[in-house]
């Protein structure tokens, strides 16, 4: 596989072509916008034209239409942007935890633990209902965050009940560790229709190191019977995983996988690469390993007769066939304040649930303004929303999905502002080569890796 660039340049009379990048493989081409990231699949010969600045009207048209030319006369096309119009709201129910994960980046000292009261949430929830309102928007997404959000059930039951009497239907997504789940719990979640991902790292061994309990004993059979629990009150099908692969579980990637899916039954998941420090970040070598087990576990699994999907790979994949991907984290760089916004026990204000040192607020529920002025206001000003940048941004042919990467981890690793998320940009540039030389040799096995739910 290789990898051209094309300049922004034009042809003819008012006619050009975009700046874009083309990837070569087995006879294909994949053409990829640099601002819009939108792609069209050619054939060699197809390309020779681009290459030669001799293009055919049809092929002129198809770019026109997938933004990677342009052409004098004013054309309708819209093509995908990033606007400020928050859909997504985290909210923050306690800081209190009963894990204490290895790579845990929260403070869960029992001196500084708290909850959400009655009365925060429901000053939250007219705030956030009174912005729908305004906008004809009749459901909401609510991620009850934590700490684990599970230890303040009655919260999470009355985010959704108070939502309900301001007449907007709340879709609530909850991501636990499951320890807490007992039948009734698991009954509360199927009549609130929760959305429920769980925090598991793979099988005993590995869950048992990297997520014990607080006070330090194991979690993987509570974790599981909570799994269980899930599953008799209706979940099986529709549960989701996420596992934290560290330093230490990056060689057992396929275990983890095979684990879940065959052991568990769960057919959506997501391996995240650990972020907690740069001292346990893993390496180039270690992430393309990751990469490389993830993928080819994946298409094992696929030709053993086993439907798997996993996010990071679903994402791009949908980045690279038809820009369909709307995640927040990943489809046009960090969307953190753009269609996601958090909001903590006190009413503050922040783009993004890990931005949760109070010097990074941007607002808050009780200023009385409306939630989409607060953002624009804080476009204009905040830090958080510096643009990302390197040398090596200028010629990526991911840079329209990535954008830097993720905005916390840039800031939170980086020397200077307006840096770029290395992890995540290691990570790009590892996994999608792969992913566009999936799409042109099996492009059949790419379309079964997107299916599955989206996490946010
Ligand atoms: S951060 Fe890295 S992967 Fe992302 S656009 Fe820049 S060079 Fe590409
Ligand atoms: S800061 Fe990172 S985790 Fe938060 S929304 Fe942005 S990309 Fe996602």
């Amino acid at each position: 596989m290789t990898v051209g660039f094309i300049e922004e340049h034009e042809i003819t009379d008012g006619v050009g072509l975009c700046k874009m990048s083309a990837v070569h493989c087995n006879g294909k081409v994949i053409l990829i916008g640099y601002d819009y990231g939108i792609t069209l699949f050619i054939t060699e010969e197809l390309y020779q034209q681009i290459e030669n600045d001799d293009i055919s009207d049809d092929l002129l048209f198809k770019l026109i239409q997938h933004g990677l030319a342009y052409a004098p006369e004013k054309n309708e096309i819209l093509y995908p942007s990033k606007d400020v119009c928050p859909s997504f709201f985290i909210l923050e129910l306690t800081n209190k935890c009963n894990f204490g994960c290895t790579y845990c980046f929260r403070d869960h000292a029992a001196a500084h633990e708290s909850f959400a009261n009655a009365d925060s949430i429901d000053r939250t929830v007219k705030v956030i209902s009174e912005y729908c309102r305004k906008r004809g928007k009749h459901s909401v997404n609510v991620q009850p965050w934590g700490g684990e959000p599970l230890l303040n059930l009655d919260g999470i039951v009355r985010i959704y009940e108070d939502f309900a009497k301001e007449n907007i239907k709340c879709n609530i997504t909850i991501m636990t560790n499951a320890s807490l789940i007992t039948e009734k719990t698991a009954e509360t979640l199927r009549r609130i229709n929760a959305d429920v991902g769980i925090s598991i790292d793979g099988p005993e061994f590995i869950h048992n190191e990297q997520r014990p309990y607080y006070n330090g004993k194991a979690s993987f059979s509570d974790t599981v019977r909570g799994i269980e629990n899930l599953k008799k009150a209706g979940f099986a099908g529709s549960l989701g995983t996420i596992s934290v692969i560290t330093k230490k579980s990056v060689h057992k990637v396929s275990e983890i996988i095979r684990y879940i899916a065959l052991e568990l039954g769960i057919s959506s998941i997501k391996l995240n690469i650990v972020r907690s420090s740069p001292d346990v970040s893993l390496s180039e070598n270690e992430i393309a390993l990751y990469c490389k087990s993830m993928l080819q576990t994946l298409i094992e699994l696929y030709n053993e007769g086993h439907t798997v999907v996993e996010g990071n790979v679903r994402n791009r994949l949908m980045n690279l066939i038809d820009r369909s991907n709307t995640n927040i984290c990943d489809s046009f760089g960090c969307c953190g304040g753009y269609k996601m916004i958090s909001v903590d026990m006190n009413g503050n204000i922040f783009p993004c649930e890990r931005t949760d040192d109070v010097s990074q607020k941007f607002g808050s529920i009780c200023d009385g303004k409306d939630i989409q002025d607060i953002v624009q206001d804080a476009l204009k000003k905040h830090p958080y929303f510096t643009k990302k940048y390197s040398p090596e941004c200028d010629n990526c042919p991911w840079w329209s999905y990535c954008q830097g990467g993720c905005t916390t981890a840039a800031q939170y690793y980086g020397s200077e502002k307006g840096c770029v998320d290395k992890l995540t940009c290691t990570l790009n540039r590892t996994l999608y080569p792969m992913l566009a030389e999936l799409l042109l040799t099996q492009p059949d096995v790419a379309e079964i890796l997107v299916g599955g739910k989206s996490d946010r």
